[in-house]
């Protein structure tokens, strides 16, 4: 690689979230936001990628995949990539087993294969966090590639296994598996930034074009301080996807693409290249 590398990421959660993470499974109106974000949000983003020209990377939850499975394939029909993101929306610890968690895995395998006809390399956990087994079963499953932790914000490192961090002694890092990481961040993530969520922190940023501002900041700190740093951004369609501000999302990626070098690529096509 030479010159920074940008990675757009977006998980395309719908109406998952809400059931797995927030427990809404009973509010139509909560669940309506998932609905508009696969509705209303994606094919708005689709035609915003359209006009930039640039490749994205879907992180795909096998429920949205089974829920709205023409709408991922319109994704991936129009060139972009379609990667794991957990078959439920639960956090990979909430899972009573090993054998419950591999299976969920498993089963949003499964669902990317028969939507798209194509075996997923890489993984986000839907919590960006795993639990006691999670590596493991990325391992045994043949993925290449994860994308939830945040061991680094610019550089992809290689995840391990073994880690300790035992309350009354010294924190052992574990060692190096083959899974490469490519780190995530909550400071590039227009969930906490931008998006309400009542009962919640209820947290929105009162200056909207300011959080796409401090993308645009930290990009360019990065250019300057990181030799082939790779930019990973991520949003969700039923964020973004608000008026304006895709508007936002669209200048920024046209800031971004203007600079010297820089390349668009999938998290895959970085994971294959380092
Ligand atoms: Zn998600």
């Amino acid at each position: 690689m030479s010159g920074p590398t940008v990675c757009l990421g977006f998980d395309f959660d719908a109406v998952s979230i809400w059931i797995h993470a927030y427990d809404a499974a009973d509010s139509p109106t909560t669940l309506s936001r998932g609905e508009y974000g696969a509705e209303v949000a994606v094919p708005r983003l689709l035609d915003c990628l359209d006009r930039l020209g640039v490749p994205a990377t879907f992180f795909t939850p096998g429920h949205t995949v089974d829920s709205f499975p023409e709408r991922v394939k319109e994704v991936h029909e129009r060139g972009h990539d379609v990667q794991h993101h957990g078959w439920s929306h639960r956090h990979p610890g909430s899972f009573e087993s090993r054998a419950a968690e591999r299976a969920d895995v498993v089963r949003g395998i499964e669902s990317i294969e028969d939507a798209i006809g194509e075996t997923p390399t890489g993984y986000r956990s839907p919590a960006w966090d795993f639990s006691a087994h999670t590596l493991d079963v990325l391992r045994e499953l043949g993925f290449e590639w994860d994308s939830s932790q945040m061991g680094h914000d610019f550089r992809p490192y290689y995840l391990r296994t073994g880690r300790e961090a035992p309350t009354d002694g010294a924190y052992d890092p574990g060692i190096e598996t083959e899974i490469l990481e490519l780190p995530v961040s909550w400071h590039r993530d227009d969930w906490p930034a931008l998006q309400y969520v009542p009962d919640a922190s209820g947290r929105t940023a009162p200056d909207e074009p300011g959080v796409f501002d401090a993308w645009r900041e930290q990009f360019e700190w990065m250019c300057e301080r990181v030799d082939d740093g790779v930019f990973s951004l991520t949003f969700h369609p039923q964020v973004v996807g608000q008026p304006p501000r895709l508007r936002y999302l669209e200048s920024l990626v046209a800031e971004l693409r203007a600079t010297p070098s820089v390349e668009f690529e999938t998290f895959d096509r970085v994971a294959a290249r380092f």
